[in-house]
């Protein structure tokens, strides 16, 4: 049997920087897609061509040992093997041929798409039973682990779980979650890739990182309660610290309690079908990343300022963990052309590389069949 899968991209609506602060996060899934074509085989080598990269590369199942250094394409798959196998799914060879019109390295999961595609055909082709979120924790341990980017569940989960005309609401204590509708009848969401590579990004994310650390340490001490994540902490508690937390820490502190109640109300919003109400938190959302969070660049504050003056548009915010990549918006369908020529526009009046802008909605999720 030859497996196909296709996995799709994803965006985060909203719920930016609070994963790794047992958070929640809000993502979907956009109709770009990476194809995976699995033709299994008996032995221990697995053959990958990438279309993207045009290029094929071969390796054992014995020979997978986690990275040091930059990782290269084909270290994704190895990575997702590696996880497999040493979690008690030993799997045979095959040749797997890849092509995606996901944007590779712009924020919107190319490389969670890759890693699920792998999972969900090389556990079909050995016919182990694993549910998605299953899959999902084992590519992320083989990205963590192996290839040694420090990411968190939610691009694994958003791409294998996520279903057409919804949001994934997940949270990322417990990594319950549940769908919210987003059927966007006559609006469309708007990405719009900045093309700024994200080469601050690594280090401001470790720091943010530490930081949040930092103020849960220090909030510890000043409140009288027990908490081990900003999860625990209330508006408040914030407004209780304040006195006690330089000011450095009250802003990403503060931000992250912010954002949290946000993905609540957003929450809210979908299940009454309020779109308008979903776009102003997204644009709150913005403030909140630009302003406290500090890790919006002028790139991505022009994509949002310009989008929010055009008409049509319901809300906008960067997306990712920032310093470039993506900017998402929701606006009226209609209105799509006018907002991608001012952004573009806007661009070309500062001399800077005009941005890749795709129309999208929420997508299906992973799938996967035999042909
Ligand atoms: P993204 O935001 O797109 O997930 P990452 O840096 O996390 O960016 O992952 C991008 C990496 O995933 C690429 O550098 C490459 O190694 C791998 N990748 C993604 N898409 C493909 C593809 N179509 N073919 C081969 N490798 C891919
Ligand atoms: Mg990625």
């Amino acid at each position: 049997m030859i497996y196909k899968a296709v996995v799709p991209g994803r965006v985060n609506l909203i719920g930016e920087h609070t994963d790794y602060n047992q958070g929640m996060v809000m993502p979907a899934a956009i109709d770009l897609y990476l194809t995976l074509i699995c033709e299994p085989r008996a032995g221990r080598i697995i053959t990958v061509f990438s279309e993207n990269y045009d290029q094929e590369a071969d390796f054992s199942l014995d020979d997978l040992v986690p990275i040091n250094g930059d990782p290269g394409w084909v270290d994704y798959i190895r990575a997702v093997c590696w996880a497999l196998e040493n979690s008690g799914y030993p799997l045979t060879g095959a040749s797997l041929n890849i092509s995606s019109s996901i944007p590779v390295g712009s924020g919107l999961s190319s490389s969670a798409a890759l890693e699920i595609a792998v999972a969900m055909s090389l556990a079909a082709a050995c016919k182990y039973d694993l549910s998605p979120s299953e899959m999902a924790v084992l590519c992320q341990k083989g990205e963590n682990s192996f290839v040694g980017v420090h990411s968190g569940i939610m691009d694994q989960y958003a791409v294998a779980l996520a279903r057409r005309e919804a949001a994934l609401l997940l949270d990322c204590r417990n990594l319950h979650y549940n769908y919210l509708p987003l059927v966007l009848d006559g609006f469309i969401l708007l990405i719009i890739d900045s093309r700024v590579k994200r080469s601050l990004a690594v280090s401001a994310y470790n720091r943010r990182r530490a930081e949040c650390e930092e103020a849960v340490r220090k909030m510890s001490g000043l409140l009288k309660k027990r908490i081990s994540s900003l999860r625990d902490v209330t508006l408040d508690d914030i407004k209780e610290a304040r006195h006690g937390l330089p000011d450095l820490l009250y802003r990403r502190a503060r931000y992250v309690v912010e954002e949290n109640l946000r993905v609540m109300e957003a929450a809210e919003a979908l299940n009454s079908s309020d779109l308008h109400s979903f776009g102003y938190l997204m644009n709150r959302s913005h403030s909140g990343l630009r302003d406290l969070y500090e890790v919006s660049c002028p790139e991505l504050d022009l994509i949002v300022d310009t989008a929010s003056d055009c008409p049509g548009v319901l809300g906008a915010r960067m997306t990712g963990a920032g310093f470039g990549g993506c900017a998402v918006a929701l606006i009226e369908a209609e209105f799509a052309e006018k907002v991608s020529m001012a952004v573009k526009d806007a661009f070309r009046s500062n001399n800077w590389p005009v941005p890749i802008i795709y129309k999208t909605f929420a997508a299906q999720g992973a799938c996967l069949e035999g042909i």
